[in-house]
């Protein structure tokens, strides 16, 4: 049974003061839900600032109103749902007929940038979403119900401001360096496919590593790291205690060359990779001293391939003593 004289639904719909509630919910500072609805599987909330005095940016006289505008914002999703804002801005003349500003319409950076598409929030919610949780532009595009060039637009300012900080560049002890290749992509449209990735790697307080991607540079070779090297300068150099190193591409020169303090170490992935390989050659070895022909189906070596590349964790109890018995 529903309760008539209390609650957010009573208070919502009789709009004589402000649902605190439905605000907390929303949580927009300054602003107050006026109205949720669903459309399209878009949850669409209505908000307004509260009705207040408003002085003119320029000359500071009273402004007057000017009626109202509604401006739509793609929120941050919600409840599993694609969210749009609907702000019910207010517009404003200035009273002083010498200032030169006519109309203007109430702003929030802390909401939106004036003509922005997403919320701010919205914005760094697409933000970590791709640096923390592997997301993609268009997935992040489906998730909040528009398109890959509007999420693209959106949080782009804020990534070149970040790419901008160098702060990022701060307390690096151990920096690690790998080149990357897109496949399938054009480098008429899409740039170079080659490139060399730099990485903070720390470890957490599990020991666990966690890296940081800290540049992404065209090219990949020794001469593309050594100059990125010389351009963070002496002090970031001088910190840099360990480096890690894809052994491939001739990194280890621009190491010796510009970082002479740190230890230079194969990184984690190319050290198993090599190894792989180096068992994979003794395998075919062994096959052909003891079988004279390739391994094929029924061969022992051949069919215990895989589980001897494995670590012995992730081996089931059934395959450790098969590999135990292959050992020699
Ligand atoms: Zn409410
Ligand atoms: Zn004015």
């Amino acid at each position: 049974m529903t309760e008539p004289t209390t609650g957010c639904a009573v208070r919502c719909s009789s709009l004589a003061v402000y649902c605190g509630n439905c605000d907390l919910l929303v949580g927009l500072d300054g602003l107050h839900v006026l109205e949720v609805v669903v459309a399209e599987e878009h949850l669409r909330v209505r908000v307004e600032s509260p009705p207040g005095l408003m002085g003119c940016p320029t000359c500071g006289a009273v402004a007057l109103s000017h009626g109202r505008r509604e401006v739509e914002l793609i929120d941050a999703p919600c409840f599993g749902r694609p969210v749009t804002v609907v702000w019910w801005k207010r517009t404003w003349s200035c009273s002083e007929p010498s200032c030169p500003v006519s109309v203007f319409t109430e702003q929030d950076e802390q909401v939106a940038r004036p003509r922005g598409l997403l919320t701010t929030r919205a914005c760094w919610w697409a933000v970590r979403q791709l640096r923390r949780e592997h997301a993609s532009v268009l997935g992040l595009a489906r998730q909040l119900g528009t398109t890959w060039k509007t999420v693209w637009r959106s949080i782009k300012p804020l990534l070149e401001v970040m790419d901008a900080d160098p702060a990022r560049f701060d307390g690096v002890e151990i920096l690690g360096v790998d080149e990357h290749v897109w496949h399938h992509v054009s480098p008429l449209k899409r740039g170079p496919k080659e490139l060399t990735g730099m990485v903070k790697l720390t470890r957490d307080e599990k020991g666990n590593t966690r890296a940081t991607l800290l540049d992404i540079v065209p090219g990949r070779s020794g001469t593309v790291y050594a100059d990125w090297l010389k351009d963070r300068g002496d002090a970031f150099k001088a910190g840099v205690k360990i480096a890690t190193l894809d052994p491939f591409r001739g990194y280890k020169n621009a190491i010796d060359d510009q970082l002479e303090d740190a230890v230079a170490v194969v990184d984690a992935f190319h050290i198993v990779k090599l190894g792989g390989q180096a068992l994979d050659e003794v395998r075919r070895r062994v096959q052909q001293e003891t079988l004279g022909h390739r391994g094929r189906k029924g061969d022992p070596l051949f069919g215990i391939r895989m589980i001897i590349r494995c670590g012995i964790e992730r081996l089931t109890e059934r395959q450790r003593p098969a590999r135990r018995r292959h050992r020699r």
